[in-house]
């Protein structure tokens, strides 16, 4: 938990504040952007919360925060609740896990509940709560990684889920060499009628993205939306395989429909299939000049 003796001086004054153990990851801001936001390299509470809804969203980013940065001077009555109210509906049958872990620097990781079994994306943190949520959304079939940051405690979600983990074998390493599917070579790979995963070769060199019916389209660190800049992008100072090689992916990737761009890292973005397309082509032509 976080410690009042370490409060940060840029809290507004009140319940809810942030200490100075705060990585700086970004997840409370974009959670619930009414209570915290950028104070210098940390976050900090600018706007306690007012009423019941902007409490539950504080109580959110509080339990998401990987590092229990956030906390509150009054012992919080209400974390049960909060606790029940993971995973968030993002949209349709896709949520976002929350209890984001230190270990993919508060990468965000999400869920889809389908019929056939669902599937992970990307690994959130081992926390009880979020285990007995996720049990009672049903049997995990598989937990599809992105790339190899983002994998976490993707050892004891196996154990426990029994589910099938997914990663592309230029991403494994001595931590992940047990895993179940490991994909290879760089064409798309059809996992069920419904799931594409789409290699995109950039941010690392085994780096995947997977496309759900069409519509939902899980980024990893490939892609994501700035708020800053009003455009989707990639991360120029995070690439650690090859730029040159993303943008090639960027441009690929152009090639298909979707409508939500859900990242681990950076902002989600939602549009119609139109302004997507438009915005992929305005992100490959702003990569082509940084
Ligand atoms: S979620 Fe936690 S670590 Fe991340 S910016 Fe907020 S307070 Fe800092």
């Amino acid at each position: 938990m976080a410690h009042l003796t370490q409060r940060l001086s840029q809290n507004v004054s009140g319940d809810f504040f942030v200490d100075s153990t705060c990585i700086d990851c970004d997840t409370c801001r974009w959670m619930t952007p009414d209570v915290f936001h950028r104070a210098g390299e940390q976050s900090a509470v600018y706007h306690q919360p007012e009423n019941e809804v902007e409490r539950l969203r504080a109580m959110q980013a509080l339990l998401a925060c990987p590092t229990a940065s956030i906390g509150t001077i009054e012992k919080p009555r209400d974390i049960k609740d909060a606790q029940q109210s993971f995973p968030i509906l993002v949209a349709e049958n896709v949520y976002h896990c929350g209890y984001h872990s230190e270990n993919s620097y508060g990468a965000a990781s999400y869920l889809i509940v389908r019929p056939e079994g669902n599937i992970l994306v990307d690994s959130p943190r081992f926390a009880p709560p979020l285990v007995k949520r996720l049990e009672e959304m049903g049997e995990i079939r598989y937990m599809y990684l992105t790339h190899r940051d983002d994998v976490t405690d993707h050892h004891k979600f196996r154990k426990h889920f029994g589910c099938d983990r997914i990663l592309h074998t230029d991403e494994i390493s001595a931590d992940t060499r047990d895993v179940e599917i490991q994909l290879s070579g760089s064409n798309p790979v059809q996992l069920t009628l419904d799931l594409l995963i789409i290699p995109v070769p950039g941010h690392t060199k085994g780096h995947t993205v997977l496309l759900y019916n069409n519509k939902f389209l899980f980024t990893g660190d490939h892609l994501a939306w700035s708020d800053e800049l009003k455009q989707l992008i990639a991360f120029r100072n995070a690439c650690w395989y090859s730029w040159p090689e993303q943008l090639k992916s960027m441009r690929q990737l152009g090639n298909y429909a979707f409508e939500w761009v859900l990242p681990g890292h950076g902002r989600r973005y939602h549009a119609d299939l139109e302004t997507m397309r438009n915005q992929m082509q305005q992100c490959v032509a702003w990569m082509e000049t940084n």
